[in-house]
């Protein structure tokens, strides 16, 4: 890897170890068919998906099973081939149960295809929305919201956003390497829907190869810009300053600067939908941490239980492990590993029990936390205000801008768990509004 000194990127933020090593060189696997898929209704911000099918019903790979219930929302199709077991309440990688399509796979089923051919009849929003897309980055915000530009608004640049800068994962990095072809392919039709002038996609440096494979097979149509490597560069605004320089101001959203961003696994699953006719109905995830002996990117359906996935890669006896999903920064510790891997779940993490939280010290007033916020916050401050519950002070102090990328905490040497306290802090505010 040759990194360069003067490579753009954004203001603050911090240099976790990048852990990065380990699975990189993984070409993506498969992970099997399992007993049991729990397809959550809720897995995309916006409102729940309506369930189209009965307790009972036989249903194919790739068949839709819930439609998307307003404008921002998604449809949910099946992962499997089988027989829908119930509709009922089922846990969820947030932590609270969500209403879910289960159903029991039919291991004698050769119908596992998932795809219906190419879709190139259709607007491409409709064809993602079909689709049941969401952004792969994490957000898993419904894809075909952000390819309908609002009338009077332009976009001059689509952002591609193969940044990754979570530690350990490499799910996007692996996609960049194994299809080039395709995320080219579907970043030209999403400029194409967006009317943008030009597209570029952000890498960061510790993926040169995927950059330089890129570059080779776009033969120079799109341009591949190296930013440095630094956390959260993934976030909309610090790509979009890293890579064009322009500021997105607080409350306001890309596309105020003439830019929307889309995540290359995003870019993937288009190509996937349109050339293809295959909805989203498995993803690539990151199964890594110290806890797992051989780290692997696998193609996972979407459904699967988190525990059937790590008895895969041979781990038994949860309760010894911590186990987070996404990545080590933003990612959420997971109680019940019944919970199913969801659309925008790009990795899971396994940790020894013995990384407990460490003890708690008071605030030495260092300003670390200061200089890490990419967002110019002062974390310390939100914290004291969200324990006296000030929220008149919380909001002149922004503290909805704070979009819980955890650097804060990563610095703090009196181990503070300020992004919680901060996450608190933006609830008392919208409770307040309502
Ligand atoms: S205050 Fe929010 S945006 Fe700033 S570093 Fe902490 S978590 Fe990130
Ligand atoms: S980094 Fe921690 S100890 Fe330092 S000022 Fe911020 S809250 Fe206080």
């Amino acid at each position: 890897m040759v990194l360069i000194a003067s490579a753009p990127t954004f203001s603050h933020g911090v240099h976790p170890a990048d852990q990065k090593a380990r699975s990189a060189t993984e070409p993506i696997g498969r992970m099997p068919f399992v007993r049991e898929y729990s397809v959550p209704l809720r897995q995309h911000i916006g409102a729940a998906s309506e369930p189209i099918v009965a307790v009972g019903d036989i249903v194919q790979r790739g068949q839709l099973i819930a439609k998307r219930a307003s404008f921002v929302s998604t449809n949910q199709h099946a992962p499997v081939t089988g027989r829908v077991k119930a509709i009922e309440t089922r846990p969820h990688p947030s932590g609270v149960s969500v209403r879910a399509i289960v159903i029991e796979s039919d291991p004698f089923s050769s119908q596992q295809m998932g795809a219906s051919g190419p879709r190139s009849d259709q607007a491409l929003a409709d064809s993602v929305s079909d689709a049941g897309i969401v952004g792969m980055g994490g957000a898993a915000f419904p894809a075909h919201v952000k390819l309908s530009v609002p009338e009077g608004r332009t976009v001059d640049t689509l952002l591609m956003n193969g940044c990754e800068c979570e530690p350990y994962l490499t799910c996007d990095h692996r996609i960049m390497l194994e299809h080039p072809t395709a995320v080219l392919e579907g970043t030209a039709m999403i400029q194409t829907a967006l009317g943008a002038k030009a597209s570029v996609i952000g890498v960061e440096q510790n993926k040169s190869d995927a950059a330089d494979v890129l570059r080779a097979a776009s033969k120079g149509s799109v341009s591949v810009a190296q930013v440095a490597v630094k956390y959260p560069q993934g976030a909309e605004k610090m790509l979009i300053k890293a890579v064009l320089g322009r500021e997105v101001p607080v409350g306001k959203l890309p596309l105020d600067v003439g830019v929307v961003v889309h995540n290359v696994g995003t870019a993937f699953a288009v190509h996937e939908a349109v050339r293809l006719g295959k909805p989203l109905i498995e993803r690539v995830v990151t199964v890594s941490g110290p806890a797992v002996s051989q780290p692997r990117n696998l193609w996972v359906p979407i459904g699967t239980p988190i525990c059937d996935l790590l008895a895969f890669v041979g781990l038994d006896q949860l309760d010894q492990y911590i186990v987070i999903s996404g990545g080590p920064m933003m990612g959420q510790a997971q109680k019940n590993l019944q919970a199913p891997v969801v659309k925008g779940m790009s990795g899971i993490l396994v940790f020894p029990a013995a990384h407990q939280a460490t003890k708690e010290y008071p605030c030495i007033r260092c300003g670390r936390c200061l200089d890490a916020c990419p967002m110019f916050l002062n974390p310390t401050r939100l914290w004291l205000l969200t324990r006296n519950r000030d929220i008149e002070a919380l909001n002149q102090h922004h503290v909805q801008a704070c979009f819980e990328c955890g650097s804060c905490s990563y610095v703090c040497p009196s181990h503070i768990p300020l992004v919680h306290a901060i996450r608190m802090g933006k609830k008392l505010v919208r409770e307040a509004q309502v």
